[in-house]
C-alpha cells in the first residue's frame, strides 16, 4: 500500500510581505518556489492534499500569551494602520508586519496543527507543511526573528497535552534550521513529554539568536532535564557528514530510547549549501538521509514544517529531497562525506552534558572515524559509498582492536646485521653498562640559542634529573626544550628536579659530587665520577662562548666534549651502523629532517634543533606506504604552536595506507633523533641491536623505549636491503587515551601542516591539493 503522505500549501501565506524592502530574505517566493518544484517533480500528485486552516485562539493559547494572540489577530484588522504596524514592528527583534501577516501566521500555525493531528490520528502516515512565516524563534509573548507564531510548538503542545485521546504521550521536535529555536526551547524547557533537539550554528553565542540559549549546557529544567538537546556548531561550513554524525552519535540513540509517538521537524533549510544566511553545507542528499533516519522513529509518523531557508534553489531541492524520503523513494542523491575537524569535539561535548540523562551515550566511547586514504577519497560519493566508507565505518570501534597483522615487508634474518650493530657505548669507566646522555637546547629572551650537550652517567638516576643536573651545573635555563613531544609535565619535573638538585649541590663538599637528589620520584643516591664532572665543567666554560656566538659555536662544544671524553677515556667512537629511519610527519620534508641531523630550523619551527652528534646527511631516501593509521594528537607543541602533531597507531590496520619516507642513517643518528623527538629524556634504554632483536621477536613489532613520552615507542616495520626500518610513535598507553578521548586529537597547526605538505609535494610528487587532502583525511576528532 502506498503510504499516505499529506501535503499542505496555501497561497494565502504569501500575503505576509515586507512592504519596505524588496529583498527581505523571508519572502513569499520561498514557498511558491518549493511548491513549484514539488509539483514539477510529481511529488504533489503523490501526496494527499490537506487544506490549510487558521489556528484558533484556544489552540494558540497552549503556548502563547493572550496578549500575543490578540496582537496577531488585530494586525489583520483594517483599523490597524500602516503607521501603527510599522511603529509596532520596531519594538520587536527582526520582525516586519503588513496587513497579510495575521492570516499568513494563523494559517501557518493551523496547517501544522492540522497535518500533525491527522498523522497522529492515523489518517496520514506522515505529512509536510510548505508554510511561512516560520515559527521557532517566536516566544510565548512576542514575535521574533521573522517568526510570528511558533507553528511547530503549538502543534507539539496540542498533541502532547490537549488531544490526549490520540494517545500521543511523547513528541520529538527535531530542529535542523541553522538558527537555534529559542522559542521552542523555552516553551518546553521543563516538559519531559516534548523533547526539543536542535543542531545550529552557535559561534560561541554570537550567531542569531545571540546569547547562551543554544549552548549544549542548556539541557532543560526541572522535570524536563535531559529533554532539551542543543548541538552548537562553532562556525560555518557544517555539512552532510557532520549532521549525519550528530544523528548517529547523539540524536538517533537518544530518540530511540525516548521512543516518541510522533516526530515534528522544524525544517529550516538555511543550513543548506548556498544559503546566504547560514553559510553551512548540507546538500539535498544530506537532508534525504536525515529525514529517512527520522522515519525509523514513531512508525514513520513524521511531520515536516518549513522554518527558515533563503536560497530559493537550495530550499526547493532540499524540501524535495525530504519529501522523497517520506515517500519512500530510493536514495539517488549524493552525500558529501568530509567531516570538519571540530565535529567530533562538539559531539563529545554535547554527550558529556547529556549522558547523565541518557546513559546510552556513555556506554560506548566515541569511536574515532575511519577516514579513507586519499587514493580512495573523492570530493563526493554516492550514498552507498558514503555509508560504506564513512558512516558505517564510524561504528567500527573494533577497528582499533584489529588483531596485529604481519609487517608488510618480509623480515629476513637479522643475526648478521646485529653482529654489525653497535650501539653508542662509551661507558667503560662508568657505573652503568649503558650510559645516559643529554642534549639540551635553551634560548635566552632574545631568542638566541644556548646549547648544552653532554654525556653524563650517574648511578641510580636517569631521566629528567640528569638534565636537571646538567642544567644546574652548566647554569643553563631549563625553560626551553626543542622537540615535538614537548609536554609540559616533563619540564615541570625538570624544573622541580633542578631546584632541588641546586640546593643539594650547594651543600656538597667541593670536588666530590656526591649526595642525594630529591626528585618527584623520591630520593636517590647518586655520585658523579670525575670524568663526568670534567665534561660538565667544560660545558660550563663553553656556555659563555655560546651566548656570544650562537648556534654556530655548537661544533666547538662538540669537539670540546669529544676531547673531554677522550681525556677521560669515556668512550670509543663507534663505527656507524646503518638503519632506515621511517617518518610520516614533518620529517618527510628533507630540509626539516636535516634540522634533526645538522641542527637549525626551517620556517614554521619556533625552536632550533640541536642536531645529531654525527651530522652526516642520510645516505639514501625512499618512500613507502604502511598499513598504520596516521592521526594528529595533542593540543599544542612549543615547536609548532596550537594543534596536533603526527602519530601512527602502532597496531596495523587493514585498508589503511600511510605515506612514509625512509632515510638511511646510522643507529647513533637514529638515537639522537629519538632523543630530540622526546626532549628532556635521558634514558639508559637507548635503541640498541638488542632492542632490534627483541622488536623482531615481538609479535607486534613495537616496544616502549620511553614509557610515557609522546614518541616513546619504537616500531619495527621490516627491512630494506638487509637493514631494519624503524619509526617511532606514541606508546600504546597513549593510544588508549587517544581512543578514549582522554588525550585530544587536533588538526595540525598551519606551520606543521605546511611542512608536511612541502614533503609530500616537493619530495613525493603529490599535487598541493592531494597533499592537503591527505593531511585533512588524517585529522581525527578528540
Ligand atoms: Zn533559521
Amino acid at each position: 500500500m502506498a503510504s499516505r503522505v499529506g501535503l499542505v500549501y496555501d497561497e494565502r501565506m504569501c500575503a505576509h510581505e515586507n512592504v519596505d524592502s524588496d529583498d527581505h530574505p523571508e519572502q513569499p517566493a520561498r514557498i511558491t518556489s518549493i511548491y513549484q518544484r514539488l509539483k514539477a517533480e510529481g511529488v504533489v500528485d503523490r501526496c494527499v492534499q490537506v487544506d490549510a486552516r487558521e489556528a484558533t485562539p484556544a489552540e494558540l493559547s497552549t503556548v502563547h500569551t493572550e496578549d500575543h494572540i490578540s496582537l496577531m489577530q488585530e494586525l489583520g484588522h483594517k483599523s490597524f494602520g500602516k503607521k501603527k504596524r510599522r511603529r509596532l514592528q520596531e519594538t520587536f527583534d527582526s520582525i516586519y508586519f503588513n496587513e497579510g501577516s495575521a492570516v499568513a501566521a494563523l494559517l501557518a500555525a493551523g496547517s501544522v496543527i492540522e497535518v500533525a493531528t491527522q498523522v497522529a490520528e492515523g489518517k496520514l502516515a506522515s505529512g509536510a507543511c510548505v508554510i511561512r512565516p516560520p515559527g521557532h524563534h517566536a516566544e510565548a509573548d512576542r514575535p521574533m526573528g521573522f517568526c510570528l507564531l511558533n507553528n511547530v510548538a503549538v502543534a507539539a503542545h496540542i498533541l502532547a497535552h490537549e488531544k490526549t485521546e490520540l494517545g500521543v504521550k511523547k513528541v520529538l521536535i527535531v530542529d535542523w534550521d541553522v538558527h537555534h529555536g529559542n522559542g521552542t526551547q523555552h516553551m518546553f524547557w521543563t516538559d519531559p513529554q516534548v523533547m526539543y533537539f536542535s543542531v545550529h550554528r552557535f559561534d560561541q553565542g554570537r550567531f542569531y539568536p545571540p546569547g547562551n540559549d543554544g549552548n549544549c549546557t542548556e539541557v532543560g529544567g526541572e522535570e524536563g532535564k535531559g529533554y532539551n538537546i542543543n548541538v552548537p556548531w562553532p562556525n560555518k561550513d557544517y555539512g552532510d557528514a557532520d549532521y549525519l554524525a550528530v544523528w548517529k552519535y547523539i540524536l538517533m540513540p537518544v530518540a530511540r530510547q525516548f521512543n516518541p509517538d510522533i516526530v515534528l521537524i522544524s525544517a529550516g533549510f538555511d543550513s543548506a549549501r548556498g544559503d546566504p544566511l547560514g553559510r553551512c553545507n548540507v546538500t539535498p542528499g544530506g537532508y534525504f538521509q536525515m529525514t529517512r533516519q527520522l522515519m525509523e522513529l514513531a512508525n514513520g509518523r513524521v511531520v515536516l514544517a518549513l522554518e527558515g531557508g533563503y536560497n530559493l534553489t537550495s530550499i526547493s531541492e532540499s524540501y524535495l529531497a525530504c519529501m522523497q524520503a517520506m515517500l519512500g523513494d530510493s536514495p539517488v542523491l549524493k552525500v558529501e562525506h568530509d567531516l570538519l575537524p571540530e565535529t567530533f569535539p562538539v559531539i563529545k561535548e554535547v554527550r558529556k552534558h547529556l549522558q547523565m540523562y541518557w546513559p546510552i551515550l556513555a556506554e560506548e566511547p566515541l569511536p574515532v572515524p575511519f577516514t579513507p586514504a586519499p587514493s580512495l577519497a573523492s570530493k563526493s560519493s554516492t550514498l552507498q559509498e558514503l555509508e560504506g566508507m564513512v558512516i558505517e565505518s564510524l561504528d567500527e570501534d573494533q577497528q582499533w582492536q584489529t588483531p596485529p597483522q604481519p609487517a608488510i615487508i618480509p623480515i629476513t634474518d637479522l643475526i648478521d646485521l646485529l653482529s654489525k650493530l653497535r650501539a653508542w657505548d662509551g661507558s667503560s669507566d662508568i657505573v652503568h653498562d649503558e650510559p645516559t646522555s643529554s642534549t639540551v637546547i635553551t634560548s635566552d629572551e632574545k631568542g638566541k640559542k644556548i646549547i648544552s650537550s653532554g654525556e653524563l652517567s650517574f648511578a641510580g638516576i636517569s631521566g629528567p634529573e640528569d638534565i636537571a643536573t646538567v642544567l644546574q651545573l652548566s647554569g643553563a635555563d631549563s625553560s626551553s626544550f626543542a622537540g615535538e613531544g614537548d609536554g609540559g609535565a616533563v619540564e615541570d619535573e625538570v624544573a622541580t628536579g633542578r631546584m632541588e638538585v641546586e640546593s643539594e649541590f650547594l651543600r656538597s663538599p667541593s670536588g666530590t659530587m656526591e649526595g642525594i637528589v630529591n626528585t618527584k620520584a623520591g630520593k636517590e643516591e647518586w655520585n658523579a665520577l670525575g670524568s663526568t664532572r670534567k665534561i660538565v665543567q667544560n660545558m660550563d666554560e663553553s656556555r659563555n662562548e655560546l651566548n656570544a656566538s650562537g648556534i654556530d659555536s655548537y661544533r666547538n662544544v662538540s669537539s670540546d666534549l669529544s676531547s673531554s671524553e677522550e681525556a677521560s677515556g669515556a668512550g670509543d667512537i663507534v663505527e656507524p651502523s646503518y638503519m632506515w629511519y621511517a617518518c610520516y610527519g614533518s620529517n618527510m620534508w628533507r630540509p626539516r629532517f636535516m634540522c634533526y641531523i645538522q641542527g637549525g630550523k626551517v620556517e614554521g619551527m619556533s625552536r632550533t634543533c640541536i642536531g645529531c652528534r654525527d651530522k652526516s646527511p642520510p645516505l639514501a631516501s625512499e618512500w613507502l606506504s604502511i598499513p598504520s593509521r596516521l592521526f594528529f594528537g595533542h593540543e599544542s607543541t612549543k615547536m609548532w604552536g596550537l594543534g596536533g602533531v603526527a602519530f601512527i597507531d602502532p597496531v596495523p590496520e587493514a585498508g589503511i595506507l600511510t605515506h612514509v619516507r625512509i632515510y638511511k642513517i646510522t643507529m647513533e643518528q637514529f638515537n639522537d633523533v629519538l632523543s630530540q623527538e622526546n626532549p628532556g629524556r635521558v634514558e639508559r634504554s637507548w635503541m640498541t641491536g638488542r632492542h632490534i632483536a627483541q622488536l623482531k621477536k615481538e609479535s607486534r613489532h613495537f616496544l616502549d623505549i620511553f614509557e610515557d613520552e609522546w614518541y616513546g615507542t619504537v616500531k619495527y616495520l621490516g627491512e630494506k636491503d638487509g637493514l631494519p626500518i624503524l619509526t617511532f610513535t606514541c606508546p600504546e598507553s597513549h593510544m588508549k587515551k587517544f581512543r578514549s578521548g582522554e588525550f585530544g586529537t587536533f588538526a595540525p597547526p598551519e606551520s606543521y601542516r605546511n611542512v608536511i605538505v612541502h614533503g609530500l609535494v616537493e619530495d613525493l610528487g603529490l599535487t598541493e591539493e592531494q597533499a592537503h587532502d591527505y593531511v585533512s583525511s588524517a585529522i581525527l576528532p578528540k
